[in-house]
């Protein structure tokens, strides 16, 4: 998936092999017989090594406010059952993104000194951190987090972490939506075939996605494809006996945290439907759809407007970029519920894969469904997301050498 096989010259790629094992950054496997032809044994190499590791950090944010950041450190080859090294998470107090930069070095150093603890190593052979990888949930275009109504960072501004963090800590930094961020880590693990890809994860108050384009995530002209949650849904099912004005009333659908009306956001996310039910998600998500004469309850009506809220979302990325595949990120209680079985969840995905077939072009709901007949899911713990976004964050330290090398940064330059 990294790179389609290409013609170069055997020499080169020798020179460069053997610079990056002198380098430690590629370490050579035993010799194996080649299973691909007969002849001589192949030498598997692989990224590893014990000079060099990955940082990478997860912001949360609260009330417009940055209030935690988790830290890890891994070992070039990333993977998250495997290869963390060191990891902690820190709450924060007053914090700003102005002052972001600071609590984030400190972060960094608490983690190399307890790295150094835990490694045992002479003064001077630390392990040295290739670079550092941060993970925002906000839109990032050229490096700076733009500003929004949710991060506070004011709407129309941007502001650049990753000169200051540079400067405090002398290691590269580079900085990434939270979505973009897990189709890096896709690119990588080659779970799927397809090269057009659409992830869409269903955050706790936020709808996001992150589009994969012929093998590359595609980040648009300004940071910001793939905003589902932004979408402006058309009026949703009603319950016969309820108008628009009295369901508004008594869901409590205010505006969306952008302040604009009516978006995929007011709607499909879990505090929403938390919040409209007045019990935990996992409680709401449970509750049963149908009453005893089939008709849907409370919980059925919030859950099935809050699919086809999404499924209109998802419409539009289809009809705009037909993905081969949608793969969705969501909650437990919505990624593993199967369809038909009279809960909430259950009514929620059964109007989501509905909304999708009516808002969709064509044959583009086929394709998106890969083959099957309903959209991928997988489950996204929301526990887990701080601990995922900041190991995938790491993994954007060895991309963004990937995308320099291949002409595909910023800068241009191959
Ligand atoms: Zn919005």
């Amino acid at each position: 998936m990294l790179a389609r096989p290409t013609t170069v010259n055997p020499a080169i790629v020798s020179k460069a092999v053997a610079a990056l094992i002198d380098m430690d950054v590629l370490v050579e496997g035993a010799l194996r017989p080649d299973e691909k032809r007969t002849g001589r044994p192949v030498k598997p190499l692989r990224l590893d090594g014990d000079t060099w590791g990955l940082a990478g950090i997860t912001v949360e944010h609260n009330d417009d406010k940055p209030v935690a950041l988790t830290g890890l450190i891994t070992s070039l080859r990333a993977d998250i059952d495997r290869d963390v090294l060191v990891e902690h998470t820190v709450e924060l107090r007053d914090a700003s993104f102005f002052d972001l930069a600071h609590h984030i070095h400190q972060l960094i150093e608490h983690l190399q000194q307890e790295l150094n603890t835990i490694e045992g190593r002479p003064k001077g052979q630390a392990r040295q951190l290739m670079g550092i990888g941060i993970q925002v949930a906000a839109p990032v275009h050229q490096g700076k987090i733009l500003g929004g109504t949710h991060i506070g960072i004011p709407a129309g501004e941007d502001y650049d972490l990753a000169t200051p963090l540079q400067d405090l800590t002398g290691i590269p930094v580079v900085v990434d939506n939270d979505v973009n961020l897990l189709a890096v880590r896709e690119l990588y693990r080659s779970e799927y075939k397809e090269r057009d890809l659409a992830i869409v994860a269903v955050l706790q108050d936020g709808v996001g996605a992150a589009l994969i384009l012929d093998g590359h995530v595609y980040r648009g002209g300004g940071g910001m494809a793939g905003e589902p949650g932004h979408h402006q849904v058309l009026p949703l099912p009603l319950p016969p006996t309820l108008d628009e004005e009295s369901l508004r009333h008594s869901l409590s659908v205010g505006a969306c945290h952008c302040g604009k009306e009516n978006h995929v956001d007011c709607f499909a996310v879990p505090v929403r439907l938390r919040s409209a039910l007045d019990q935990p998600f996992k409680d709401a998500a449970r509750v049963r759809s149908r009453d005893e004469n089939s008709e849907l309850t409370e919980a059925g009506w919030i859950f099935r407007r809050g699919g086809n809220a999404l499924g209109q979302g998802l419409a539009t990325i289809i009809n705009s970029v037909n993905p081969s595949r949608i793969v969705m990120m969501m909650r437990k209680e919505l990624a593993s519920v199967a369809r038909g079985d009279q809960s909430a969840a259950a009514e929620y995905i059964d109007a989501m894969e509905e909304a999708v077939d009516e808002y969709s072009f064509n044959r583009g709901a086929h394709n998106a469904r890969a083959g099957a007949n309903m959209l991928t899911r997988v489950t996204l713990d929301p526990q887990q997301t701080p601990r995922i976004g900041a190991l995938c964050a790491a993994l954007r330290v060895l991309d963004s050498f990937v995308l320099h090398a291949r002409g595909r940064d910023e800068c241009g330059n191959a």
